[in-house]
């Protein structure tokens, strides 16, 4: 069944009408790849997934994005609750500047998670559904700034995945990213598909062919193609 579904979605910066009646079901447990040139409304579209536009100045959102049936832009979301099932990682690796444990523990913390033996648990547990546990174990009080760039966007990704979301956003999480990074990236996002609905921007064709289920093309701020049938 479609986890996030866009029904007519419209969203303009002022008089730039940046996403065009966008309709589009996303299922569960399953990836899908935003591909299209430079401009067109990807990562646009991304960020309205969880909130992250509509408080900008001067724009304007229409039609409907539902989240498990409900619409994501009605009066009384609570857009912490939101982000927390709706998680993001961004193009650029951006850990925070505080030990690889704090990191993981950061989410859990906010929501109340308060006894040592619970965060611990939640951060071996996304450690190694990151596929970084065994790289970091012994060092989980050092600085996160202190990893490669490839661990420190497998460890954004623990991050999020510490607070279990259902959805994991991802703005180009590979493309700061050097070749043997990249793939380790690949390689765990198809592992996630099996537990997580998996929504990526790519300008990368062949990643988006070699990692997700199904494509949706953008143009000019259009959904021009969405293919099911992979
Ligand atoms: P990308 O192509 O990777 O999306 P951009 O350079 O287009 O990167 O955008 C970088 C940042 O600037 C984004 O946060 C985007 O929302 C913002 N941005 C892009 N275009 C404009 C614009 N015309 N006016 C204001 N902000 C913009
Ligand atoms: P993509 O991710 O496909 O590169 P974007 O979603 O970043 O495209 O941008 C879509 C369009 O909206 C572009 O024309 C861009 O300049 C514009 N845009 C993006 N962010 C902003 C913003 N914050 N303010 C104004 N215009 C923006």
């Amino acid at each position: 069944s479609a986890v996030i579904e866009s029904r007519d979605l419209n969203l303009y910066y002022g008089k730039a009408h940046a996403l065009k009646n966008i309709n589009m079901d996303i299922p569960e447990k399953s990836i899908t790849a935003i591909i299209g040139p430079s401009g067109c409304g990807k990562s646009t579209y991304l960020r309205c997934m969880n909130r992250m536009n509509d408080l900008l100045p001067g724009v304007k959102i229409t039609g409907t994005l539902g989240f498990r049936g409900k619409n994501i832009y009605d009066r009384d979301v609570d857009v912490v609750a939101l982000r927390k099932d709706i998680g993001m990682v961004f193009q650029k690796p951006n850990p925070f500047p505080m030990s690889i444990y704090d990191n993981v523990a950061y989410g859990p913390r906010i929501h109340g998670v308060r006894k040592r033996e619970t965060l611990d648990h939640i951060v071996e547990r996304s450690l190694q559904q990151a596929a970084l546990w065994d790289e970091l174990k012994d060092r989980l009080r050092d600085s996160a700034l202190s990893i490669s760039g490839g661990q420190q966007q497998r460890l954004c990704i623990a991050r999020c995945l510490a607070v279990e979301p259902e959805v994991i956003l991802m703005d180009e999480p590979a493309s700061a990213l050097d070749p043997i990074a990249t793939s380790k990236i690949e390689d765990l996002m198809r592992e996630l598909k099996e537990r997580y609905t998996i929504v990526i921007v790519t300008h990368n064709m062949q990643q988006a062919a070699r990692v997700s289920d199904r494509t949706a093309f953008f143009l000019m701020g259009e959904l021009i193609e969405y293919d099911y049938t992979k």
